[in-house]
């Protein structure tokens, strides 16, 4: 996971993405009324061209046109501030650009560190949380950033000097831009659009009530009984759904694992279908049954010492669809933007202009995953390798990874050691960076960049946005030490971080630094977590495990695209649906993820009507997110061919990361030589299945 902070991701995800969209905007319905009509823009387009010539006409239609579309009665005398605004000299504008270029770095980079200061401690592990940290987690300071830009007029002077470009324009044409031109179409389509304060103010808050719902969404596995058996070790407390998911992962390695994963199904299912007792949630003092769905008060001594002080009265009482409330409540503040965006009116279409690539490209990439014949081809490998016929959870199946011939308490005993505290960690980043290949002198100026904290929820990557700054590593360290997840987890946040100060310090035009999207930022942290095991010195990358990485990558696409799909449909539900409840929203999710299940996953793993796929904590607080994921995977696996090619992974990743935000296409040309596709991933997919010579015998169970 990538966290800007909270109001950022999601503005970039919900409404922002107007930064690096931007055909030219039209009049927002129920907007206020503008100077604009193309009446009075006529006669001030001749006189500019009067005054200074044919040279600078396309300069001038376009200028003028972009200033007119967003002009707002109140905003004053739209031809008075053209005529004296406008740039026809090549070095007056050459440095202009370059003030604007420096100004916008700073404002941006100052506002990200208020944000990450306000939501420090709802984000980090400080103690207990005030009530305080909830509103201050909510507030944007920069809610009225846009909109400030636009009454100084500064926004202005943009629009009227600067081109923007639509996201067909950008995509047809993009190959052939200069890389001036693309930091001047990222500096003018920051200004697409201008969506109201309050409005983004509402989108934060919704989103930031999330995150708090989701951060704290804990079980505490050591009380869920099984006909009154105890599966899981003490203390152990897993946040929904990535840790439970991964806990699942494990399991497999385990002898109790087939009992453990039936129960962390059942967990799964009652939150989707929220049937879990809201008392149990993040509860060490009361047990639960998830079968029967019976909980009681939790025996004293199976207590953990230090356990939080919770109620410990019995009640099976379901939550209160509060899981869907908080998706309806950033769905219904996402919705507000819409007016105010008529190029992109929906959150659906803000996302996907956002990514810069449409959605209809997205769900066939996705698709061409989900229906490929070498899904049936995959799961009878599996199946031979379990000895046994494929079940639902065998949706995260992971036997393809060489991590399972290490049992998970191998692995976490190994991580607790070399990682007692964060600090541990910290201070081994020179060391890990060295070994996947970068000098000694990058990994100490990156390693020298990247602030480690204690994070109060699985883990995520804080950007910069200045230099000067520093990207921020929030990583979860348990009392006894870092397990095995909280350590993988941190070296995925890792590759992030390190991305984050190459495309920030080292970029050419700081307008340009970040990467395409959140899918590639996604794939080069895969590139990273890939390597997790051999950073701890446990295996060492030979053909059989490149066979196996690959098909563990296909199957875990296969898996996300999946989830992926059912995110977009239950966004287009919830525009079909305004009106709707948090009880209907239940009903739609728990509908369409039983469609998906049954469309694409019943034929293999059987299990008609499971609601799994509605069970990613992304869906509730990061809403559309999830479709990155399955693209970073097809992402990072053309990165990865192109790592091997080139040999060592360090300079490749700085040469690709450095590269900044263009879109995914031009991007990934420069990384790999070719655009975004699945094809990779599908021949090699092929590939190592043809090559099953060399496949071990199965595991012993
Ligand atoms: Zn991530």
């Amino acid at each position: 996971m990538l966290r800007s902070t909270a109001a950022m991701l999601l503005l970039a995800a919900l409404a922002l993405s107007g930064c690096k969209s931007g055909a030219p905007p039209v009049r927002p319905a129920g907007g206020e009324a503008r100077m604009g009509p193309a009446a009075q823009a006529g006669p001030l387009k001749q006189e500019l061209l009067a005054r200074y010539g044919e040279s600078q006409k396309e300069r001038i239609e376009r200028g003028v046109d972009q200033v007119v579309s967003l002009w707002r009665a109140s905003d004053g005398d739209a031809a008075e501030f053209i005529r004296a605004h406008f740039i026809a000299d090549p070095v007056l504008l050459d440095v202009t650009f370059l003030r604007l270029e420096a100004t916008f770095e700073q404002l941006d980079g100052h506002f990200l560190e208020i944000g990450r200061e306000l939501r420090r401690p709802s984000d980090v592990d400080v103690g207990p949380l005030l009530p305080i940290d909830r509103l201050m987690a909510g507030l944007d300071a920069s809610a009225h950033l846009t909109e400030d830009l636009f009454q100084s007029k500064i926004a202005f002077e943009v629009l009227l000097n600067f081109p923007l470009a639509s996201l067909e324009e950008r995509l047809s044409r993009g190959a052939g831009y200069s890389r001036r031109q693309w930091a001047e179409i990222r500096l003018a389509n920051r200004f697409s659009r201008r969506i109201p304060p309050e409005v983004q103010q509402q989108m934060a808050k919704s989103a930031s009530e999330a995150e708090l719902y989701i951060a704290q969404y804990n079980i505490w596995m050591h009380h869920l009984l099984a006909g009154g058996e105890r599966l899981f070790p003490r203390g152990l407390r897993l946040i929904s759904h990535w840790n439970l998911r991964d806990e699942l992962k494990g399991d497999y390695a385990d002898p109790r694992g087939p009992a453990k994963q039936a129960q962390i199904l059942r967990v799964m299912e009652r939150i989707v279908t929220q049937t879990i007792p809201g008392a149990v949630i993040d509860n060490p003092r009361l047990d639960w049954d998830p079968g029967a769905n019976s909980v009681t008060t939790a025996p004293p001594p199976e207590v953990e010492e230090g356990a939080p002080n919770r109620d410990n009265k019995a009640s099976a009482a379901p939550e209160p669809n509060t899981r869907y409330a908080k998706l309806l409540s950033n769905f219904q503040a996402a919705k507000k933007a819409d007016p105010y965006s008529p190029i992109a009116p929906t959150a659906i279409a803000r996302s996907f202009e956002g990514r810069e690539i449409p959605e209809e490209r997205v769900v066939a990439l996705l698709t061409e995953i989900l229906t490929s014949p070498l899904v049936p081809k995959v799961s009878v490998l599996i199946e031979k390798r379990l000895g046994r016929s494929l079940r639902v959870q065998d949706l995260w199946y992971n036997g393809f990874q060489p991590r399972s011939t290490h049992s998970e308490e191998e692995l976490d005993a190994i991580t607790r050691k070399r990682y007692p505290h964060r600090d541990a960690f910290a201070k081994d980043i020179p060391r890990i960076l060295q070994k996947l290949g970068f000098t000694k002198q990058k990994a100490d100026f990156v390693a020298s960049h990247v602030v480690v904290d204690p994070s109060r929820g699985a883990g995520h990557a804080l950007q910069a946005a200045r230099r000067g700054d520093s990207p921020h590593l929030r990583t979860r360290v348990e009392k006894d030490g870092m397990n095995y997840k909280g350590y993988s987890i941190a070296i995925h946040e890792l590759g992030h971080n390190v991305e984050q100060v190459f495309s920030l310090y080292e970029v050419d035009h700081t307008l340009l630094s970040g990467v395409p999207n959140n899918a590639f930022t996604e794939a080069l942290a895969f590139v990273f977590q890939a390597r997790d095991l051999e950073l701890l010195g446990l295996s060492k990358p030979d053909a059989a495990s490149e066979r196996l990485r690959v098909l563990n990558d296909f199957w875990q696409t296969w898996e996300i695209a999946g989830v992926a799909l059912v995110d977009i449909a239950v966004w287009h539900w919830m525009y079909q649906h305004p009106g709707a409840d948090p009880a209907q929203l239940r009903d739609a999710v728990v509908q369409i993820a039983r469609e998906h299940w049954n469309k694409f996953y019943e034929p293999i793993l059987g299990g008609k009507d499971t609601v799994l796929l509605g069970i990613y904590s992304h869906m509730i607080s990061y809403p559309l997110y999830l479709p990155d994921y399955p693209l970073g995977h097809l992402i990072a696996f053309q990165i990865e061919e192109q790592v091997k090619k080139a040999g060592a992974l360090g300079p490749e990743f700085e040469r690709m990361a450095m590269y900044g935000s263009v879109t995914p296409d031009v991007w990934m040309v420069n990384a790999a030589g070719s655009p975004v596709s699945a094809e990779p991933l599908l021949r090699a997919t092929e590939k190592a299945l043809s090559s099953g010579d060399a496949e071990p015998s199965p595991r012993k169970k």
